[in-house]
């Protein structure tokens, strides 16, 4: 039985915020595999047209190409049109039988759990692992006593690999506090000025510029 991470999002662009988190992860959680699964719809933002799935699926392909262990996905892309959280995790699910899956998401997405479709049943059909970030606060309320029963506070914890437990279950973790977010990176490319160049992996930076994204 392998021990494999998904993260969803749209990945627009991939930056080193989500890559610190799957490269702690992969340590902290004992995976054999890290998978990026970036969705075919990107939420179409008014000051500009969206970008490209494979745009942002090249991009990921770029950004992780030096690590064995963490992969991107076509699974999203591929169907070409949008897709919900409960319907890719049923289909993993189907593709990896025999093996233990993890669905990662950051404090905002975990914020907002209450507006995705069959939001309980995702949350109880596979486990979970919930990362900080500045800004957002790792609140446990919102999701209701029988969920929050399921929540393995882990925050202060380096190495978890003795405190996963069987069944599904929602682990939160304080392991990475990165603040940089695609919005504000794509807002300085738009304005000629990325104050922080290190936010971009280098080979995404010269993709960027190659094919004119976000001017
Ligand atoms: P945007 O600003 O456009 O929303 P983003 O930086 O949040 O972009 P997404 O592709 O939307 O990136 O995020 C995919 C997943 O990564 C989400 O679950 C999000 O919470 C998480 N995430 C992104 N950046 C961070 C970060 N700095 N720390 C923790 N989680 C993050």
């Amino acid at each position: 039985m392998r021990r494999i991470a998904f993260f969803g999002g749209t990945f627009d662009p991939v930056h080193i915020g989500h890559l610190t988190i799957a490269e702690r992860l992969l340590e902290m959680f004992g995976l054999d595999e890290f998978v990026f699964i970036p969705a075919f719809h990107a939420p179409h933002k008014p000051d500009r047209p969206p970008t490209s799935a494979f745009h942002r699926y090249a991009m990921l392909c770029l950004a992780t190409a030096d690590n064995e262990r963490i992969m991107v996905s076509p699974i999203e892309v591929e169907k070409g049109e949008k897709r919900y959280t409960i319907d890719t995790l049923a289909e993993l699910r189907e593709r990896f039988p025999d093996d233990e899956i993890f669905f990662v998401m950051g404090a905002d997405s975990w914020t907002d759990i209450r507006t995705w479709r069959e939001w309980e049943k995702v949350l109880t059909s596979s486990n979970h692992i919930v990362v900080s970030r500045p800004g957002y606060e790792l609140s446990t309320g919102h999701v209701g006593q029988e969920i929050a029963k399921r929540i393995v506070d882990l925050r202060g914890c380096d190495d978890t690999r003795d405190r996963l437990q069987k069944g599904e279950h929602i682990y939160l973790t304080d392991a990475v506090e990165m603040d940089v977010s695609a919005t504000d990176l794509r807002s300085d490319l738009s304005d000629g000025t990325l104050d922080h160049p290190d936010s971009l992996p280098p080979k995404v930076a010269k993709y960027v510029e190659k094919y004119d994204l976000y001017m």
